[in-house]
This record gives structure tokens, C-alpha cells and sequence, in this order.
């Protein structure tokens, strides 16, 4: 059986309170579109998402260079990373691991005048600690699919934030919404730790019964179907 693995799933592993039969439930009961439980806030999130992926084509496109809301940031973050030289639309990458395929696409890909690589994920929130592993993760394994579909030399991972900022309210040319940005660098893993993540969450998902509830933990025991889902929207609200 081919275990399909998203990137941000595979995070889970890293988690403080991991419970490997929350991620075999959410795996195999996903929401199905229209249910009660298919909420419309993760539509909101990618279309923004979108919009913001747009402003930063067109400002590069018209004027060679990134919004300065994202050049500030990035300066910040990382005072010595080179100038961005071109940005690519992030394909959606996959790496087979086993009986398994990893697979993800990040919201930025942006060249560096070295020729060398930034990954970022936007996150519309606070800077999170509580996600910070699952988040670290899901960068990583795009930088391990990164460079092994495309052969990028990956150098900065980062996330991207943006938090609603009430002192912002006449629109700029570059993002007409009132929006502060911050950017947090995320530290580049060796390659062998995130493939050894990939395996144990293939191993985990491939297994044909619910792993057992965590100890102390039943809640789960009476309709599995209905509990899964709503640890999925809780999981997809929470983490975005
Ligand atoms: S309710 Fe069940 S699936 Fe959820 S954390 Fe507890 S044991 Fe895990």
C-alpha cells in the first residue's frame, strides 16, 4: 500500500502530546466536503495566501525586486542572507520513502543572488511556539524534497507571519491589508533526521487497526468516524 504523507502531517511526530491514533484517524477518515465539519476558515486561509503569493509576482515582476513589507522582514530575520534575485512558483514536490510517498508545496520559493535557496511557509497568526516543531518539520521536509526532486541548494527556511496590525489602516501599494509581517528562521536539519520522521509516519499509517488510545486518554472509544473528524477541523483551525 502507497501511504501518502503531507509535509505538515508529518510534524505530528514532533508534537508534545503526539498521539499516534489521532494521526491514523485523521488519515483515514478526512472530512468530506459539505459535512458539518468542513469548515470554510481553511478556503479563507489559502485564498489569502494566494493574494499575498500574487502581490509578491507582480511587485518582482514590475519593479525586479520583493514587496519591501517582505524585504524588511527577511532583513531582520536574516542581516546576512543575500539580495533575491528571482521568485519560482513552488511546484508540489514528492519523495518516495518506502512504501511511501512524502510529498508537499511550500508558499514561497525565492532565489537568492548567491543561487542559492529560501523556502518559507505564510502562517495568518501569531508567531507559535506550541506548533514551532510541527511547523519546523513540514520546512524541512521541503527542503529534503527541494533538493532531491530539484536539486536546490536550500541555505534559509523560515515562516512567514502575518498578524493583524489595527496601527495600518491606509492601504499601501504593495498589501492593501492592514497586516504586520514577521519572519522567523528555521533552522536546516540534517537530511537522515527527516527521512527517519518519514519512515516511522509511514510505518505508523500503514498499519491496518487504530493504533491503542493514549493512556488516560478513551475519549476516542465510541464513534471513530465523527471523532476523527472533528480532531481534524480542531487540528486545521489551531495550526494555521
Ligand atoms: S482521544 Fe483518542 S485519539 Fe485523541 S488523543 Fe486521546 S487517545 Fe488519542
Amino acid at each position: 500500500m502507497n501511504v501518502r504523507i503531507a509535509a505538515k502531517q508529518l510534524g505530528w511526530l514532533k508534537m508534545e502530546d503526539f498521539c499516534p491514533r489521532c494521526v491514523w484517524l485523521m488519515q483515514r477518515h478526512p472530512i468530506p466536503q459539505g459535512s458539518v465539519y468542513d469548515s470554510p476558515i481553511s478556503r479563507f486561509f489559502s485564498q489569502f495566501e494566494s493574494f499575498v503569493q500574487q502581490s509578491v509576482r507582480q511587485r518582482m515582476e514590475q519593479a525586479g525586486e520583493i514587496p519591501s513589507w517582505l524585504s524588511t522582514a527577511l532583513k531582520i530575520a536574516f542581516p546576512s542572507m543575500p539580495p533575491v534575485r528571482r521568485t519560482l512558483n513552488p511546484p508540489t514536490w514528492s519523495l518516495r520513502v518506502e512504501e511511501g510517498i512524502l510529498t508537499g508545496k511550500a508558499d514561497v520559493l525565492l532565489e537568492l543572488a548567491d543561487g542559492t535557496w529560501l523556502i518559507a511557509d505564510y502562517k495568518l497568526s501569531q508567531p507559535s511556539t506550541r506548533f514551532a516543531p510541527l511547523y519546523e518539520t513540514q520546512l524541512n521536509a521541503y527542503a529534503l524534497m527541494a533538493k532531491r526532486q530539484q536539486k536546490l541548494a536550500v541555505s534559509h527556511l523560515a515562516l512567514i507571519y502575518f498578524e493583524p496590525d489595527e496601527r495600518m489602516f491606509s492601504p499601501t501599494p504593495n498589501l492593501t491589508l492592514p497586516m504586520r509581517c514577521t519572519v522567523q528562521p528555521v533552522s536546516i536539519w540534517d537530511e537522515s533526521e527527516v527521512e527517519a520522521l518519514a519512515k516511522e509516519m509511514v510505518n505508523l499509517l500503514s498499519q491496518s487497526q487504530p493504533p491503542s488510545p493514549k493512556p488516560g486518554c478513551q475519549k476516542c472509544g465510541a464513534d471513530l468516524t465523527e471523532w476523527a473528524q472533528m480532531l481534524a477541523v480542531w487540528f486545521l483551525v489551531e495550526s494555521q
